[in-house]
């Protein structure tokens, strides 16, 4: 037997690629990872850590492109388009605007409302079932309104959306809020609470994930970039890494806002962007916030475990820039400012970056490849990776070895754009 074939090779170790291996190797597979880091160093690491079926509603509606447009002007902005031209983030942003109406926005809210709510529940199981160590909460999560010029438009453009689609929301006077959550400065106008959202500290779920591959038979290969495809006809028939060539019966791209540059090889032009975020975590302080918070203005998310203290998100989109960026985490600590009583912890523990792999209708692409007879994807999971971790794994594991779907495929299908 060939020591470097496996059933499912996948392509990638963050949460996608982990918990599709998880899900494999339940269902009987062999499998081996190609990482090009260590698990979980790309976007999984430092990202925010909330399990929120309340962000169905997509960011793309009528009146979003005009946003973002003029965030050109302003580099602190929650949502920067960074104005230097580049021809793939062009087209990526055309194709954006063309969803941005309410057709469009009906049926990503549903396609991912469906997906987010399965895994919300599988996610929970897993975490539960394998005793997994990653501050795993579910106080839910807070939007935070200071005017309510937001707090109305929200109640249109979230809450309802929310309530059609069986997503528990409350609305919260501006007094309740100040009740029930005592970490918030005062001037609060209302507050939007998710009970059924959940939290967890992202980089111990990935880590926690990568130990129970291992300990199930799944191979990891950490430092193994992949470099070249080689195909037969209709099939990658192997993979060349910096570690070597590794063979799959069957090969699932999990490569996150890094999909669409290997992609490319292989002749799928995947309308994909990476959307930069970044967190800035802190030991925890004295007065902490009860439940995750979406500060709703400034679009600061802040996130409490017991062993720290979370400020992430903006989303910026300059392409394949890599670094910090002081303007944008400046921007953060003014936001959660803004809110909060004590918006920073005793000590900074790490100030981080990363790319969100976002799809030009911020739908996930999970399903069969159309060009290739023996790739599955599973990427774009946009801004909302973890929590869809769960079921996607659960939904690649059931199309490759042959089970009955827990979750219509057909709205993530990688067809709809013909790749
Ligand atoms: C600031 C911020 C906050 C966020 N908050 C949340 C949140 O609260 N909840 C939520 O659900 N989601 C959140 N997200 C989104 C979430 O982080 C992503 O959707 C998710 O991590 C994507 O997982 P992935 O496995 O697809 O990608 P990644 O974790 O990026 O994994 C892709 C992997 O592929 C590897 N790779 C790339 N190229 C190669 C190569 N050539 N060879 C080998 N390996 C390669 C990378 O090293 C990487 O480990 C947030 C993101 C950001 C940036």
């Amino acid at each position: 037997m060939d020591a470097s074939r496996s059933d499912v090779l996948i392509l990638g170790g963050g949460v996608i690629g982990l918990a599709c291996a998880y899900f494999l190797l339940k269902s009987g597979a062999t499998v081996r990872i190609l990482e090009q880091g260590n698990p979980g160093c790309g976007s999984s690491h430092g990202n925010c850590g909330t399990i929120t079926p309340s962000h169905a509603p997509p960011l793309a509606m009528p009146g979003t492109l005009g946003v973002a447009l003029r965030s050109m002007l302003r580099a602190d902005a929650p949502l920067y388009l960074n104005p230097r031209f580049d021809g793939p983030r062009f087209r990526w942003l055309l194709g954006f605007a063309r969803h941005c109406n309410w057709r469009d926005f009906e049926h990503a809210a549903q396609a991912r409302s469906a997906i987010l709510q399965r895994s919300r529940h599988v996610l929970t199981e897993l975490v539960r079932n394998e005793r997994f160590d990653c501050e795993f909460g579910e106080e839910g999560e807070l939007y935070v309104y200071r005017t309510d010029k937001a707090f109305h438009a929200d109640q249109r453009h979230h809450a309802d959306v929310l309530d059609r689609l069986g997503i528990t929301v409350e609305r919260w006077r501006g007094d309740e809020v100040a009740t029930r959550e005592p970490a918030l400065k005062p001037g609060v106008a209302g507050g939007l609470f998710h009970p059924g959202d959940a939290r967890l500290r992202p980089d111990r779920y990935a880590a926690e994930l990568a130990d129970r591959v291992q300990a199930m038979g799944g191979v990891i290969e950490s430092g193994a970039r992949i470099d070249v495809f080689g195909t037969h006809q209709d099939r990658i028939d192997h993979v060349r890494t910096t570690r070597g060539v590794f063979r799959g019966d069957r090969v699932v791209m999990a490569l996150g806002a890094w999909s669409p540059l290997l992609a490319k090889q292989l002749g799928l032009r995947l309308p994909m962007q990476p959307g930069k975020g970044y967190s800035i975590t802190y030991s925890r302080p004295a007065l902490a916030p009860r439940h995750a918070l979406v500060l709703r203005e400034p679009a600061v998310c802040v996130t409490t475990w017991e062993t720290g203290f979370r400020l992430g998100s903006t989303m910026e989109f300059s392409g394949y820039v890599e670094g910090l960026n002081r303007t944008r985490l400046d921007a953060l600590r003014r936001g959660a400012a803004q809110g909060l009583h004590v918006s920073e912890g005793p000590a900074v523990q790490e100030e981080w970056w990363g790319w969100r792999p976002m799809s030009v209708d911020e739908v996930p692409i999970i399903g069969p490849s159309s060009r290739w007879s023996n790739l599955m994807l599973a990427t774009a999971h946009g801004m909302l990776g973890v929590s869809m971790s769960a079921a996607t794994g659960e939904l690649v594991a059931s199309m490759l070895r042959g089970g009955a779907p827990s979750l219509d495929p057909t709205p993530y299908a990688p067809a709809r754009f013909g790749v």
